[in-house]
């Protein structure tokens, strides 16, 4: 029973899922975003996802599975074939790197940007700039392709503390509204990447299971251009 209370089955779909599919989902803003998305598909979680603590997730098609876990492993469980798919932010999927992983879909949610970011008076082309970020790998890319030798500091969050207390020169960080930045007296200095969310395939599902997938892709992509 679905939590609204209508029984939903797989003849309310234009989707018949005969292949098992396991999904993989971060619990807050892109399990928000993507509900939507996943309903107009077709699919349904049966438990109320705001209210459940289970991490398997049953859905009105049963063979289809939801399983919730933290951003930051969705394209791990994706490329080891924990999942078939996921929904993952283009931030997570740059640190992961992307090995084992397709990325067929843009889903144009959660969107945001990736940007250098400091006190207004930073000087970015200084020597031996400390940079404090959550996006290592990113990061020293970016500073790698301006031919700039930077230090890095890996932090998990607060970020725009550590040019406050000393820690840093600098920040890499996500930027939506910037009051965040806003609010601690920092700035945005360099933009570095367009951020949202993506719907990531596991390279052999894609081969084994490629009818349904490719079906569910298609299915989300004219959801997502319909706006
Ligand atoms: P804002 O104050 O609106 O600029 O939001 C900035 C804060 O929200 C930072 O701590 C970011 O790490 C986080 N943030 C903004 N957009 C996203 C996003 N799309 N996904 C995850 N975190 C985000």
């Amino acid at each position: 029973m679905h939590p609204s209370g209508a029984q939903l089955s797989d003849a309310d779909t234009d989707m018949n899922f005969h292949t098992p599919l396991t999904i993989a989902l971060s619990k807050g803003r892109i399990f928000k975003d993507t509900l939507p998305l996943l309903k107009a598909a077709g699919i349904e979680p049966v438990d109320d996802p705001d209210t459940t603590r289970k991490l398997i997730l049953d859905t009105n098609h049963d063979n289809v599975k939801l399983v919730l876990i933290r951003a930051t492993d969705v394209p791990t469980y994706v490329q080891w074939g924990a999942a078939d798919l996921g929904v993952t932010g283009k931030d997570t999927l740059m640190e992961h790197g992307g090995d084992g992983l397709y990325e067929p879909l843009d889903l144009q949610i959660a969107k945001c940007g990736m940007w250098v970011a400091g006190f207004p008076d930073a000087d970015l082309a200084a020597r031996r700039l400390r940079i404090a970020t959550k996006y290592v790998r990113a990061a020293r890319d970016h500073f790698a392709a301006k031919g700039q030798q930077v230090e890095i500091i890996k932090l998990y969050g607060s970020m725009e503390l550590a040019p406050i207390v000393g820690l840093s020169d600098l920040i890499v960080d996500l930027v939506e509204t910037g009051n965040t930045l806003k609010a601690n007296g920092l700035v945005t200095l360099e933009h570095m990447h367009d951020i949202s969310s993506r719907l990531v395939v596991n390279k052999a599902s894609w081969k084994m299971k490629h009818a349904t997938l490719s079906e569910l892709v298609e299915e989300l992509r004219s959801v997502v251009e319909k706006g």
